[in-house]
C-alpha cells in the first residue's frame, strides 16, 4: 500500500448522502443538464467508504463529538471539544486527563506545515477539535465561559487558538468569526477592554494578519518558508453563497481559501496536513433552507476540484467525508429533470411529464425535497410550498431546537459517505466507525503505528 507524505481532509458538515445526490442534481441542472447524471468533483474518487457516525451518549450525533472522533480516533460524547468520554459537557474539570491528540498535533510534533480553512467560525465546532480542548462547544470566546468554569481556569476556544503551541504552530488559518478574539469596546464579544488576540497571535514570529479577500488574493506564496498566516474574514460565520453578492461580500469563497491554503503548505519536507471545512451546508440544513445547503455543498466540491488539480496524487491522500447527515429527504415521483428545489411534476401513463403538479391529500402540491422536522413544519395548516433557493422547505415534525426557541431541524443518524483518492486511498473502504478514519489517515502516514493498537470501538462501553 503506497504510503502518503501529504494529507488533505475536506468536511462537509451536515453533507449526508441525500446532500450529495440533491447537489449533484442541483449543479447539473445550473448546468443546462437534467442534473441527475451529473457528478461532483469528489463522486469521480476510486474509492468510497460508509462511516457511523453516532456519538457514545447520542444516536443521532452533534459536530464536536463527530470531529473529535475524526481527528483524534476516540469516539466520544457530544458536545465535547478534543476530549475522550470520560469528560462532561459544561464541567470544567473533568476534561483533566480526557485531552486526545489530534490530527494537527501530531502533525505539528512531526515538523509538517499545516492548515484549517473554514467558512464558519473558526472557533466553531468542526475545527476547533482539531487545537482545542473544551468540556462545552459553546466556549469560544471568555464571555460564553460560565464563571464556574473561569474559577476552575479553563480557557475559551479563541483563546487556545492563539496560545496553540504545537510544533512551531498552525501554519496557514483561514475562516470567520473574528468576534470571538476581540473585547466588545472594539467590536466583538470578549470581555475587558481593549482585548485583541489577533494581535497577540501576530507578535514575535513573521506572522501576517488578512481581514478580507483582496488580501488573500495577493498574498505571495512563493519563498513564504518562515510566514504564518491568519486570516478571519468576518464577524461570525462568513455568508452563504446564495446571499453573497459582489457589492456586499470582502470575503473570499471556500475554492480560493483551499487553494491558496494548498499553495502556502506545498513543496516543503516532510509534508503537510490541510483540513477544509465546508461548514455552512449544515447550517442550511437547519434553518430548513435546502437551496442554501445545495449551493454550499456546490461550492464546497468546486474547492475539492481545484484543490485537486493543484495537489500531486502520486504522494498526496485526499479524503471528503461528513461529520454526520441532516434529515433531508428526495421524494414524490418527480419526471426526469424536474427542477430539484421545485414542487414534484409527475410523468403521465405514457412516461412524460404532465402539464401541472401532483397534489397531496390537502390538494396543495409538494417539493421533491422536504425534511422530517424543522422550521418548515410551524405551518398549520399546510401553506401551499415555497419553492427555490430561498425556500424553506416543508417538515413533518414541529421542533423547537437552539437559541431563542427558535425551531432548527435537526440532524440524522444514518452513516455519511467518505470519499478517497490519491496515495494510501486503498485504505478506505468498508463500513467504518468514524475513529477508524483518523486511525487509517495515521497509518497511511506511516505515524505512531503504536497509536494503531486503540480499540476503536470503546465507545461502546464508555457511555
Ligand atoms: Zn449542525
Amino acid at each position: 500500500m503506497p504510503r502518503a507524505r501529504n494529507v488533505i481532509l475536506f468536511i462537509g458538515d451536515g453533507m449526508g448522502i441525500s446532500t450529495v445526490t440533491a447537489a449533484r442534481i442541483y449543479a447539473g441542472q445550473q448546468l443546462g443538464l437534467a442534473g441527475e447524471e451529473h457528478r461532483l468533483s469528489f463522486e469521480h474518487f476510486p474509492q468510497v467508504a460508509l462511516v457511523k457516525t453516532y456519538n457514545t451518549n447520542q444516536q443521532v450525533p452533534d459536530s464536536a463529538g463527530t470531529s473529535t472522533a475524526l481527528h483524534s480516533g476516540v469516539k466520544t460524547r457530544a458536545g465535547l471539544i478534543g476530549l475522550g468520554p470520560s469528560a462532561r459537557r459544561g464541567k470544567c474539570r473533568s476534561a483533566n486527563g480526557a485531552e486526545l491528540d489530534s490530527l494537527l498535533d501530531l502533525a505539528e510534533d512531526r515538523g509538517y506545515l499545516t492548515g484549517l480553512v473554514t467558512n464558519t467560525r473558526i472557533t466553531h465546532a468542526t475545527l476547533a477539535t482539531l487545537y482545542a480542548h473544551a468540556a462545552d462547544r459553546d466556549w469560544e470566546s471568555d464571555a460564553k465561559l460560565s464563571t464556574l468554569a473561569k474559577l476552575a481556569g479553563c480557557k475559551d476556544i479563541a483563546r487556545q487558538l492563539v496560545e496553540y503551541n504545537r510544533g512551531d504552530g498552525i501554519d496557514v488559518i483561514l475562516g470567520g468569526g473574528r468576534q470571538a478574539f476581540i473585547s466588545r469596546d472594539l467590536g466583538g464579544e470578549r470581555d475587558g477592554r481593549g482585548v485583541n488576540l489577533l494581535k497577540a497571535w501576530q507578535s514575535g514570529k513573521q506572522r501576517v494578519l488578512l481581514d478580507n479577500a483582496k488580501q488573500l488574493a495577493r498574498l505571495e506564496t512563493a519563498a513564504v518558508n518562515e510566514q504564518q498566516v491568519l486570516g478571519l474574514f468576518s464577524a461570525s460565520h462568513m455568508e452563504y453563497v446564495a446571499r453573497r453578492r459582489s457589492s456586499n461580500s470582502s470575503e473570499p469563497d471556500l475554492p480560493s481559501m483551499a487553494s491558496k491554503a494548498l499553495a502556502l503548505l506545498q513543496g516543503r519536507e516532510p509534508g503537510y496536513l490541510l483540513v477544509v471545512e465546508g461548514g455552512r451546508i449544515d447550517h442550511g440544513h437547519h434553518q430548513g433552507k435546502a437551496g442554501y445547503a445545495l449551493a454550499q455543498t456546490v461550492e464546497f466540491a468546486e474547492a475539492v476540484g481545484r484543490v485537486l488539480k493543484q495537489a500531486d496524487l502520486s504522494e498526496t491522500l485526499i479524503i471528503v467525508t461528513a461529520d454526520h447527515s441532516h434529515t433531508l429527504t428526495i421524494g414524490g415521483y418527480p419526471t426526469r429533470g424536474n427542477p430539484i428545489l421545485g414542487v414534484v411534476i409527475e410523468n403521465d401513463r405514457d412516461g412524460n411529464p404532465k402539464q401541472h403538479a401532483a397534489v397531496a391529500a390537502d390538494g396543495k402540491p409538494y417539493t421533491t425535497l422536504a425534511y422530517q422536522n424543522g422550521p418548515g413544519a410551524t405551518q398549520r395548516p399546510r401553506d401551499a410550498p415555497q419553492t427555490g433557493i430561498e425556500a424553506v422547505q416543508q417538515a413533518l415534525i414541529p421542533t423547537a431546537h437552539g437559541s431563542r426557541g427558535r425551531s432548527f431541524g435537526t440532524h440524522s443518524g444514518e452513516d455519511v459517505a467518505l470519499y478517497a483518492i490519491g496515495a494510501g486511498a486503498g485504505h478506505f473502504g468498508g463500513v467504518l466507525e468514524q475513529e477508524q478514519v483518523f486511525h487509517r489517515i495515521v497509518q497511511t502516514l506511516g505515524w505512531a503505528p503504536q497509536l494503531l493498537a486503540t480499540p476503536t470501538t470503546a465507545g461502546n462501553k464508555a457511555k
